[in-house]
Order: structure tokens, then C-alpha cells, then sequence
């Protein structure tokens, strides 16, 4: 499988003055492959959105590294930087607030392809904007209309097909159904999965609720407090989570699959969510971990890969990973 998207331990900081520095992204690593749909989970203020926003150049990385298609994000010059664009776009929460409430339908689609000279002609780029309000199940009698005549769900729609006007190949969706209906949910879940197949889309699906990631992922990345802490595909996550957090996670989510109906019992985590500005000593979930150690608090646990494919950041899983290794040396 080739890796389109390559984050090595990207790591953001904000500067807040008065030497007050926000650690937002710490050390996070993980690649995305050509057409998954990568999942990046964690209740609010634990740095996905900043990872997002670090990977496609917005924000400037305090150290690591964003490798999307061979080139290297931050190293890439103004015009490199442009041509980017064209590859890697972003769906935000709130489609009203990214979308000019001055603007038509048909000013909103079109505007990216002003921006890149994407369309010799007038006529051609407004059959494009026709095209892609199609591709997004709305139709051409919407373009002249403005923005707040559309429901959320439509709107998230316009802000799609804003989205795909420069036909990217990889999408960046930052909570892009947490701010609709439930019901309005799904048909937005499902269009970004018929796109996806359509036209071979990667996607990093931000969002807080992880059932829902669950539905869309194919692999799984888990946050708490800038650290990424458990990384797996989204059917071991949900059958065997390793990390104390996505136990907590998934516990507070109903099981209906009856074969995973044993007794998975219902934590509550205790205590309140540390500030990312004078997060905890060693293990950055320790102070709300229902199995902490003493080691917890004297050193961070290395993220390792614990059995295929399946990475997580924690003590409890120290010896398994040296019986591991172990068991390797011994069998060569
Ligand atoms: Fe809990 Fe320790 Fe594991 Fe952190 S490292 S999740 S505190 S057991
Ligand atoms: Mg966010």
C-alpha cells in the first residue's frame, strides 16, 4: 500500500507569552495510505484540529515532520506551497462560517478555481460549479441562491463542492458532521464515502465522537492531551483496545455486535482534563488512568507496536513488548 501522507513525530507548540507555551501536538507519528479514510479521535482540545491544520501548511510545525506525496510541507517554497492546494483541502466544522454569507452558491464554488486558473473560460468553470453541485446531490437552479437559504446539511454540502473545486486527491475533514442533525449526519457521512470511492479521495476524518469515526475509519488514531496514545484499525480498536483511554472511550459507547457483548464494563474517568500548558509529568494520562504506576509519573511510555499494526503509548504494555522483542532475537 503506498503511504500518501507521512507525519513523523510532528510536534506543535504555542508560544502564549509570559513563558507560558501550549503543547498541543507532542511527538505524533503516523502515515495515511492512498484512499483509507484515517480517523483521528479525542474529546475537544486535544490537538486534532492542530494537527490538521500543522499538516496542510496553515500552521508552522515546532519539530517533526509532514510528508505528503514526496514533498516535505514546511520545506516547500510559496509556489510549492500554491500547487499544494490543488492536492490537499479541508472540510471545516461550521460549513456557514467558512462560506461568505455575501457570496452566491455559484461565487463560493468558483472561487478556488479563480484563485489556481483552473478553467480557461467563464462558461467552462460555471459548467464545473454545476458539475460539482451534482457531485454533492444539489443542482444547478442552487447557484445564484445564497448560503443562508440552505440548511446545514446542504451548506456542508456547498462547503464539499467548494472543497473538491480544485480536484484533490486527499481531504483533510475537521468535525465535519458535529455541528448537524443526527439524521443529517449519515447522508453527509455516506456522500463523502460515495466521493471517496468515485474519485479514489483519502481522507482524515476529525472528530470527537468515536462511534462515529468507527463507522467511516479504516484505521484509528486515538488523542489525549497532544499525544497520540493508541493507533490500530478500526475493527481492533473496537475488539481489543490496549490503551486505559480508548477502554474509557469505547466503554461509553453500546455494543451491538452481541459477539462483543462480555462484559465491557462502563469507566468513568475520574478527575478533570489537565491543561496541555502544564500537562503531567511521564504519562500524560496518569492523573485520570484507573491502572496508574510509579512509573507513569517518571517516564513517558514510548510508542511502540505491541502486536501488527497496532501501536499504543503505555507502561501496561512494557513486557509484552520486551517478550516480543525477545522473542525475535531468539528466532534469529
Ligand atoms: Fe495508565 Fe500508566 Fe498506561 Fe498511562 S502509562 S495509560 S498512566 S497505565
Ligand atoms: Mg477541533
Amino acid at each position: 500500500d503506498e503511504k500518501v501522507l507521512q507525519v513523523q513525530n510532528l510536534t506543535k507548540y504555542f508560544n502564549l507569552g509570559k513563558g507560558r507555551i501550549l503543547q498541543a501536538v507532542n511527538d505524533v507519528t503516523f502515515h495515511i495510505y492512498k484512499g483509507e479514510t484515517f480517523g483521528l479521535v479525542g474529546e475537544s482540545g486535544c490537538g486534532k484540529s492542530t494537527i490538521g491544520r500543522t499538516i496542510m501548511g496553515l500552521y508552522e510545525r515546532t519539530a517533526g515532520e509532514v510528508i505528503y506525496d514526496g514533498d516535505n510541507v514546511h520545506e516547500l517554497d510559496e509556489k510549492g506551497k500554491f500547487k499544494l492546494r490543488r492536492k490537499m483541502q479541508m472540510i471545516f466544522q461550521d460549513p456557514y462560517a467558512s462560506l461568505n454569507p455575501r457570496s452566491t452558491v455559484k461565487e463560493v464554488i468558483s472561487e478556488p478555481m479563480e484563485v489556481h486558473k483552473m478553467h480557461t473560460s467563464k462558461k467552462e468553470q460555471l459548467e464545473m460549479v454545476y458539475q460539482l453541485l451534482e457531485e454533492v446531490g444539489l443542482n444547478r437552479d442552487h447557484a445564484n441562491r445564497y448560503p443562508h437559504e440552505f440548511s446545514g446539511g446542504q451548506r456542508q454540502r456547498i462547503g464539499i463542492a467548494r472543497s473538491l473545486a480544485l480536484r484533490p486527491n486527499f481531504i483533510i475533514a475537521d468535525e465535519p458532521i458535529s455541528a448537524l442533525d443526527v439524521s443529517v449526519q449519515a447522508q453527509v457521512v455516506n456522500l463523502l464515502k460515495e466521493l471517496q470511492n468515485d474519485k479514489g479521495l483519502t481522507f482524515l476524518f476529525i472528530a470527537h465522537d468515536l462511534s462515529m469515526v468507527k463507522q467511516i475509519s479504516d484505521r484509528i488514531g486515538v488523542m489525549y492531551l497532544g499525544n497520540m496514545v493508541e493507533l490500530t484499525t478500526s475493527e481492533d480498536l473496537y475488539k481489543d483496545p490496549l490503551h486505559p483511554y480508548t477502554q474509557a472511550l469505547l466503554s461509553a459507547i453500546p455494543i451491538p455486535d452481541p459477539d462483543v457483548e462480555e462484559s465491557r464494563e462502563r469507566i468513568i474517568l475520574q478527575g478533570e482534563l489537565p491543561s496541555p500548558i502544564n500537562p503531567p509529568s511521564g504519562c500524560v494520562f496518569r492523573t485520570r488512568c484507573p491502572f496508574a504506576m510509579d512509573i507513569c509519573a517518571q517516564e513517558k511510555p514510548e510508542w511502540q507496536e505491541v502486536e501488527e499494526n497496532h501501536f499504543v503509548a503505555c507502561h501496561l504494555y512494557n513486557d509484552k513488548h520486551k517478550n516480543k522483542k525477545q522473542q525475535e532475537t531468539i528466532v534469529n
